[in-house]
């Protein structure tokens, strides 16, 4: 048992099971704060991992959209869960020679992990640190970028029992953790739509991507600005229990180590539209659609032609990667806001 679990389970032997929410917290905290998950030896490869251009990519994109909303001045340039810091400095390069762009921008990190903050410093040593959105001034248009991040954060469960809708918490028994539905009816915390779901049936519920996003968009709508938000995940409501460890690329058993295993669940971008308001919300569309909308052939094809043909190799099946139906590019969908009078992002026609 790891000394995170030891903790848990006196706690849940001395006042009974938590909520999931609270033992996701517990375990990401712990996991995210003692390692570098990222890449082929740890246990999970994202996006910005398997090839340069996606990051180059986001970039034009946001500078794009900048240069359409009149270029303003000022600008806060964020991201949440930044990992390695690869992201952020591919997209910085990228957009070097757009006019005034790198002078009107200030690069604000959101970053909970000491480990993954020093790493990002040797990638993006211009940047400040913050350990919550909150914290980056609100004083200017937002341009702000996430990938992989609200997967990683907390969510609740509720399944259908025969008696009507229960949370589910985490409860300790002969040695190991598992899930059971709680004593409290939960009916009135299930959307409309779902409430008549047969039993066994889940819901998930994640207040704090909802409370994340819903500072995003009051942003927006203040100063305004635009947000790109990708992640594996569908449009809800729905049921479905989508909450998944992975360990050295392999799924794992939730409750079986933690703090030990990545936890994440599928984010509910129909939730996170909503929650956007007033910020005007496009999509989510395919991750591959997308990237294919924003010249991925091209700008592979460049790099390239100017590469080892090793590299190049590695270039081509990147892309094929972040595209693939069968790879990332439909499980993987993006989702963008934009408030004040920024227009419509490029493709998300
Ligand atoms: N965006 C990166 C990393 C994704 S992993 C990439 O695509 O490679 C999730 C990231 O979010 C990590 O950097 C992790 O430390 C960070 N993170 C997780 N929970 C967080 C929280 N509650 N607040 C801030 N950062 C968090």
């Amino acid at each position: 048992m790891t000394p995170l679990g030891e903790r848990l389970a006196r706690e849940i032997a001395a006042t009974g099971p938590i909520p999931l929410a609270r033992y996701m917290a517990e375990c990401l905290a712990h996991y995210y704060g003692s390692r570098d998950p990222l890449g082929r030896a740890g246990d999970f490869v994202t996006a910005p991992e398997v090839s340069q251009v996606f990051g180059e990519l986001i970039g034009l994109w946001a500078a794009e959209l900048w240069m359409r909303a009149g270029s303003p001045p000022k600008l806060r340039l964020v991201e949440l869960g930044p990992g390695r810091g690869t992201l952020m400095a591919d997209l910085w390069r990228a957009v070097t020679r757009v006019p005034g762009f790198h002078a009107a921008a200030s690069v604000h990190l959101v970053e909970t992990s000491p480990t993954l903050r020093r790493m990002q410093a040797a990638q993006v040593p211009q940047a400040v640190w913050h350990d919550r959105i909150d914290e980056v001034p609100d004083d200017a248009p937002l341009l702000l970028v996430a990938n992989e991040f609200f997967d990683a954060l907390p969510i609740r469960q509720f399944v259908r029992t025969e008696a009507g809708w229960r949370e589910r918490m985490v409860a300790f028994a002969d040695g190991r953790f598992f899930a059971a539905a709680g004593p409290l009816p939960a009916d009135p915390l299930i959307p409309p739509s779902l409430v008549a779901a047969p039993p066994g049936s889940v819901v998930e519920l994640a207040p704090a991507a909802g409370a994340v996003t819903a500072e995003i968009g009051a942003r927006l709508a203040a100063h305004g600005g635009a947000a790109l938000i990708v992640d594996y995940g569908y449009a809800g409501p729905a049921t479905g229990d989508t909450l998944q460890a992975v360990q050295a690329h392999a799924f794992a058993d939730p409750f079986a180590a933690p703090g030990e295993a990545d936890l994440t669940a599928h984010v509910d971008f129909g939730a996170l539209r909503i929650a956007a308001r007033p910020a005007t919300a496009w999509g989510p569309i395919p991750q591959g659609a997308l990237l294919t909308a924003l010249g991925i052939e091209a700008r592979t094809a460049t790099l390239a032609a100017r590469a080892t043909s090793d590299q190049a190799a590695l270039l081509r099946s990147g892309t094929a990667r972040l595209t693939g139906d069968d790879a990332m590019g439909s499980l993987f969908k993006a989702l963008a806001l934009t408030g004040g009078d920024w227009p419509q992002p490029a493709g998300f026609a």
